[in-house]
């Protein structure tokens, strides 16, 4: 088989990387059937491959990393910051080789990928932080001579799970916040970016090294979803943070409840913008494009439904397919690129079945749907195969069953409305509950988006896309999203056990509620 042409430049920017991160290969690469091929979705070619972890490798690493944990649970908090920044230092020093990883490996263009390696240092610098805020509370006691308060103490082991679309954001979003809660933690990344799992672990061992501390307490584990459900069954697992899919999570959650242990789910969304009549559309078109096209529709908070108001939605609709057919599509790593390439034929496939559906259901492709034409260098059909799709908007004529289905690739569903309450019960109409958003200069229609009755995400937001979420903010969605929240605010209280202490200080022992038991 012939190698595809471009396949020599990425194996030596990944070398470069590599060199730059100091990556042992040895102690990672491994050959024969078990192994795991690293293949770029560029060109579809495998880079190297790696060594897997079977059932009992995952175990000795819950078991090393519950050892941690009896002496990092005892490590001061701020102390357990300090490796946290030296974290963020190391990812700062070394961002550029981590998003070049990040887009060999997940697709993603470079300012992209170089955005998810400021998203962890973000994170950091927000959990450095934290490191002297894990506040508990006093509470007035109903006794006298008594004091009632509320401590936070670390949990255990975390088991993190995570997605390929955001193959090292999601890490460091758990990873930087249970560390500073005195968790250790055991990373299962996903089975289709494991290079970028090594490099990170790579670092956050040296952040440990370097700060005194036990390497041990970040270990990580590379497999399949095989790998993955070895930690649902471990009791030493106190909580399983998992993204990804729901069909993912509807496996995850019972197994887990099933021991009562902790879950902690971030799955598939199903994201809306409505388009009220008195919207900036320049600024809604904008906003629509990045958040649905951007990442090929590879976001959880991809924008997949626009749900536009009937005196708007035919002057939006030509502006939108016209900015579509401007979008630049191809190699990740060449300057202009908007949009990359998907990450394997089975998201072609979704994306091609998903159309057949829509219009078979009344809908209209107005524009992209196509495999693009061979991105210079890269041949579509070549060795190993690359799957580079022009992205699709579709009129529907309604709420209709495709569109109540995450398809996870860029297919954006046009909707009509007439009133407001339409809208709303358009957004809400889906068994997903991630990221929502409206466009409107009208302060009483972005009031009622986010009123109670409103949009029934856990992200809502107005004229901004659904997509491109701070770290500063809880992240995470409603219904078969999961439930979960991470990264800012108090998202850290999931990593940590709340313990209710009372203290009797007088010298009489009276019972709560006026009880008399002498
Ligand atoms: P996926 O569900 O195929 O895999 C995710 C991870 O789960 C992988 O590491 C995989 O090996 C593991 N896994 C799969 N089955 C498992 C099982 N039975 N037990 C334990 N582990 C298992 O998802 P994907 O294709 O990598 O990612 C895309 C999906 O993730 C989309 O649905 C997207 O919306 C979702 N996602 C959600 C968020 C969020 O924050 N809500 C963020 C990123 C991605």
């Amino acid at each position: 088989m012939t190698e595809n042409p471009i396949q020599p430049s990425l194996r030596r920017l990944l070398a470069e990387a590599l060199a730059e991160l100091r990556i042992d290969q040895g102690a990672w690469t491994g050959e024969g059937p078990d192994s795991l091929a690293v293949r770029t979705p560029i060109t579809g070619g495998e880079l190297l491959r790696l060594k897997a972890d079977d059932g009992q490798g995952v175990a000795a690493s819950v078991a090393a990393a519950h050892t941690a944990f009896l002496a990092w649970r005892e490590v001061p908090a701020p102390a357990r910051g300090a490796v946290v920044r030296r974290l963020g230092e190391l990812l700062r020093e070394h961002k550029t080789a981590l998003a070049a990883l990040v887009t060999l490996e997940a697709g993603k263009i470079t300012t992209e990928a170089l955005g998810e390696a400021q998203e962890m240092i973000d994170v950091c610098e927000f959990a450095v932080g934290l490191s002297r805020q894990l506040y508990g509370k006093t509470i007035a006691s109903e006794r006298p001579g008594h004091a009632l308060r509320e401590t936070w103490h670390p949990l255990g082991v975390v088991g993190v799970i995570s997605a390929f679309n955001f193959p090292v954001a999601v890490w460091a979003w758990n990873t930087a916040l249970a560390l500073v809660c005195g968790d250790t933690v055991v990373w299962k990344p996903s089975e289709l970016t494991p290079l970028t799992a090594v490099a990170c672990h790579g670092l956050l061992r040296r952040a440990l090294e370097d700060t005194g501390n036990d390497p041990n307490t970040h270990q990580l584990v590379l497999g399949g979803p095989g790998a993955g459900e070895a930690l649902l069954d471990d009791p030493r697992v106190a909580l399983v943070s998992a993204t990804g899919s729901t069909r993912m999570g509807r496996e995850v959650a019972p197994r887990v409840a099933a021991r009562f242990g902790r879950s902690l789910l971030e799955l598939g969304g199903n994201n809306a913008a409505v388009v009220a009549p008195s919207a900036d559309l320049d600024l809604a078109l904008r906003g629509v494009v990045f958040a649905a096209a951007g990442t090929a529709g590879q976001r959880c908070t991809t924008l997949r439904r626009l749900i536009v108001h009937e005196s708007v939605v035919e002057e939006l609709v030509p502006r939108l397919v016209s900015a579509y057919q401007g979008l630049r599509i191809g190699n990740p790593l060449s300057e202009g690129v908007l949009v990359g390439p998907l990450i394997h034929r089975g998201a072609y496939e979704g994306m091609a079945k998903a159309l057949e559906q829509a219009q078979h259901e009344g809908g209209k492709v107005l524009v992209g749907g196509e495999r693009a034409p061979t991105p210079p260098g890269c041949a579509a059909d070549g060795p190993g195969e690359s799957y580079y799709v022009s992205p699709a908007i579709v009129r529907m004529p309604g709420h209709t069953a495709v569109v109540a289905q995450e398809t996870f690739a860029p297919i954006l569903y046009v909707l009509a409305y007439a009133e407001l309450d339409e809208a709303i019960a358009l957004n809400n109409a889906v068994p997903q509950g991630l990221s929502s958003a409206i466009f409107t200069n009208d302060v009483r229609e972005a009031e009622r988006f986010l009123s109670a009755s409103g949009s029934d995400c856990g992200i809502a937001n107005v004229n901004i896309g659904t997509s491109g979420a701070e770290i500063g903010g809880a992240f995470g969605g409603e219904k078969e999203t999961g439930g979960g929240r991470e990264s800012g605010s108090d998202s850290w209280k999931a990593y940590m056990r709340r313990c209710t202490a009372t203290v009797n200080y007088s010298a009489e022992l009276p019972l709560a509620q006026g009880v008399d038991f002498s």
